[in-house]
């Protein structure tokens, strides 16, 4: 018999579940319901956690109150119901001469299942009864049954990897080792794409022993160079996607090369402008306000971009309050004093709306040279364009885009639909987009282009005021260049946040609320979140707004807003509550993000527990606008600890990169990474609070081989990395 020529990943992905021994119809089908088709499914699924047979814990050595995996035999069982009518099933096991009792309630079948000399493993918290330790309820994997249909006992004796349990899919976490045991000993070698001189500069394992490494380690000292091996790969493959993409707009592209002059960030504030001055010089000389370094900063950072013919492709991260629509407008005015447009996102119409009347109200007193115009100069010309502007509103709008009629268009993705088109889009700014994946970015790249006549690549920022940690925002926008917002303006005082549970703090926080409206402030009330009901929430805000009125807030002007209603009724309820002839204003999370009144000093948040940690800070982030001493109340109990410990932490910090650190070990990346976690280019076993030093390692290395040579010389990679892109992507990312 021959050598076997190592194999790739791909050749992995074709040798299908059905082919391995033990696999029939059955077995294929409840694979399948797991996601898992083929060999590499397999090969990637990854034990959660192991046993260690070859080190004999004694039973009684188990720490009560802990988790533990126990490999024992069943001795005996015995089926009753307790007085209140339960079914129990107590069953005793040993290993190495030791018992532990099992309680099973409510699992009748369990008598069934585990008669005398059966072999399986319990996972479950150890408890105390009596001296003997027990487990109630515990997960059970069988592993020797009881007609002795034994499978390769050799597998016992060792360290066995524990999977994910499948119950419902009746594959068990044994049955699954078998099938990724045979897997790996039919792939035989594996090719591994990282040259021996790689592997060694970054203290990798090599393909195959990671694999067998994690899947059958002969020593638990094993288990670590394997994970840091597949947990590189899970990196290296993201990270040198989004250098090629990177690599690829960059040499495609042709963008627009704005005027950007560094002096105009130093004007002074309140300076009147002279002849001549630049848009951004005329808009910063207007404020009352001088920028922070960080703006100032960032500022810079943009407007090198904005310059160069390279398109920008910028994140801007900063805090609520940090200053962001100063930087976008600056950032929009460098397109518009060039002639040409520059288009703001928003993530709703709401948003939109309001974006779009601050806009207006930012550059009403600015003018911009127009040689076609009487006088040699004119005013800027903001228009809103959300799904509501309709009929001849939207086609006057549309045709004023073409022929250069408007210079900012305010509105949401229906500024993507086909019908808008621009004369020369310039820029395009993105506001609270980290919901966005990569491939929408790509996507509006395309369309940027696509719908400018003059068919340049406009340049992009996007703005999010949820901050992301580090590793997160390595991974989520790792094609981007980043820019941060890292300081506060001067002034501003910590908003004071207290979570309000006895009824007597409760009371005390509808007090403030009069209080600070009898000063002439106004306040917030935030109706709970109700799951998947746009609808449900807003009648809950109805039902809240009349409670209010008629009780803790009787005599006050109490208002409302919720996603139901009309853009009309929401434009006009926002100006009300502007002006402070709405004092309350009783809201569902449509206000989460971006709205603005600078006079709103307290934040009611009713059942707080509810709402994720980031929600409560951008939510917290609409008072302390100004430099009023602000108030943020949370109310209600949270039932579970993991609400507990949110509301404790947004009662503790301010600062929003903290919390998101925080908000990142709650609740994993898995809602982070959301949108842009596709099929097999998900970070399967990477952790990003605890892998942040591979994460850095994959990065260089991606950034090296693909400023090298594009992986040209690494055919094996691109290979693999077609893997997980499709089609149209891999012609764009890899054409020589
Ligand atoms: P963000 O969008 O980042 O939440 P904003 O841009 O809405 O923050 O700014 C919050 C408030 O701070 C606004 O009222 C804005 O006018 C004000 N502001 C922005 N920059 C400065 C500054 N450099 N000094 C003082 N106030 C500022
Ligand atoms: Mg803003």
């Amino acid at each position: 018999m021959g050598e076997v020529a190592p194999r790739r990943l791909r050749a992995l992905g074709e040798i299908t579940v059905s082919q391995l021994r033990h696999v029939g119809p059955k077995r294929t089908e409840a694979l399948a319901s797991l996601g898992i088709e083929n060999v590499l499914d397999l090969v990637t699924l990854y034990p959660r956690r192991y046993i260690d047979r070859t080190r004999r814990v004694d039973l009684s050595d188990l720490m009560v109150g802990e988790e533990a995996a126990v490999f024992a035999e069943v001795k005996s069982s015995t089926s009753r119901r307790t007085r209140q009518g339960k079914s129990l099933v107590d069953v005793s096991v040993v290993d190495n001469g030791e018992t532990m009792k099992i309680a099973f309630f409510n699992q009748p079948w369990r008598g069934a299942q585990l008669v005398a000399g059966v072999q399986a493993i319990f996972f479950g918290k150890v408890s105390d009864f009596r001296g003997v330790r027990q487990m109630t309820n515990p997960v059970v994997d069988v592993v020797v049954g009881a007609s002795g249909e034994e499978r390769d006992a050799s597998r016992v004796g060792g360290i066995v990897a524990l999977y994910p349990a499948s119950g419902k899919a009746g594959v068990t976490s044994w049955e699954m080792g078998g099938f990724i045991e045979e897997s790996l000993k039919r792939a035989g070698p594996l090719l591994d794409p990282l040259e021996e001189r790689l592997r060694r500069d970054f203290s990798l394992v090599d393909r195959t022993a990671a694999f067998w490494g994690i899947h059958l380690p002969r020593d638990m000292s094993d288990v670590p160079p394997a994970r840091r091996r597949l947990v590189f790969d899970e990196f290296l493959r993201l990270q040198l996607l989004l250098a090629l993409r990177r690599r690829r707009l960059e040499e495609s592209s042709s963008g627009v090369s704005h005027t950007f002059d560094e002096r105009d960030l130093d004007v002074s504030p309140g300076s009147l402008r002279d002849e001549r001055s630049s848009l951004v010089r005329q808009f910063l000389g207007a404020h009352h306000f001088a920028l922070t370094t960080a703006q100032r900063r960032v500022l810079h950072e943009i407007g090198h971009d904005m310059a160069s013919t390279l398109p920008m492709h910028r994140l801007l991260q900063g805090d609520v309050g940090s200053g962001k629509t100063v930087v976008a407008l600056s950032t929009l005015l460098m397109a518009i004093d060039g002639g040409r447009q520059g288009a703001f996102m928003a993530p709703t119409e709401v948003l939109a709306e309001q974006h779009a009347a601050a806009l207006r109200a930012d550059v009403a007193a600015l003018r911009v040279a127009d040689p076609a115009v009487l006088g040699g100069e004119r005013g800027v010309v903001v228009h809103l364009l959300t799904g509501r502007v309709k009929g001849k509103e939207r086609q006057a709008i549309l045709s004023a885009l073409v022929n250069g009629g408007v210079d900012i268009v305010v509105g949401t993705h229906a500024l993507l639909s086909d019908e808008v088109r621009f004369k020369s889009l310039g820029v395009v700014v993105i506001d609270e987009q980290h919901r966005f994946g990569v491939e929408q970015r790509a996507q509006l790249r395309d369309k940027g282009r696509a719908h400018s006549i003059e068919v340049l690549d406009p340049d992009l920022l996007v703005m999010t005021a949820t901050p992301i940690p580090r590793t997160a925002a390595m991974v989520v926008f790792g094609d981007l260049d980043r820019s941060v917002l890292d300081e506060m303006p001067a002034g501003r005082r910590a908003i004071e946040t207290s979570w309000a549970q006895s009824p007597l703090d409760v009371g005390g926080a509808w007090q403030r609320v009069r209080d600070e409206v009898a000063a002439g402030r106004r306040a917030y009330v935030i109706c709970a979140l109700v799951e998947d009901s746009e609808r449900i929430e807003a009648t809950s805000a109805v039902a809240e707004r009349t409670r209010l009125a008629t009780h803790e807030l009787r005599g006050l002007s109490v208002g409302l807003l919720h996603g139901q209603m009309k853009s009309s009724e929401k434009d006009e309820v926002m100006a009300q509550f502007r002006t402070g002839e709405i004092q309350v204003l009783v809201a569902t999370v449509v206000i989460e993000v971006g709205v603005d009144v600078a006079q709103a000093s307290v934040i009611i948040i009713e059942d707080a527990w509810r709402f994720g940690l980031a929600q409560l800070h951008q939510l917290r982030g609409r008072v302390g606008r100004s430099d009023q001493q602000s108030y943020c109340y949370l109310l209600g109990e949270a039932p579970s600890d993991d609400g507990r410990q949110r509301l404790q932490a947004l009662v503790d910090s301010h600062d929003g990169f903290a919390l998101a650190e925080i908000d990142l070990g709650l609740r994993g990346e898995g809602t982070l990474l959301g949108a842009r976690q596709r099929g097999r280019s998900d970070l399967r076993l990477a952790d990003l609070r605890r892998d942040e030093e591979i994460l850095n390692q994959a990065r260089t290395l991606a950034l090296q081989l693909v400023a090298r040579d594009a992986l040209v010389s690494h055919a094996e990679l691109i290979d693999e990395l077609r893997l997980f892109v499709d089609e149209e992507e891999a012609k764009f990312l890899f054409r020589s």
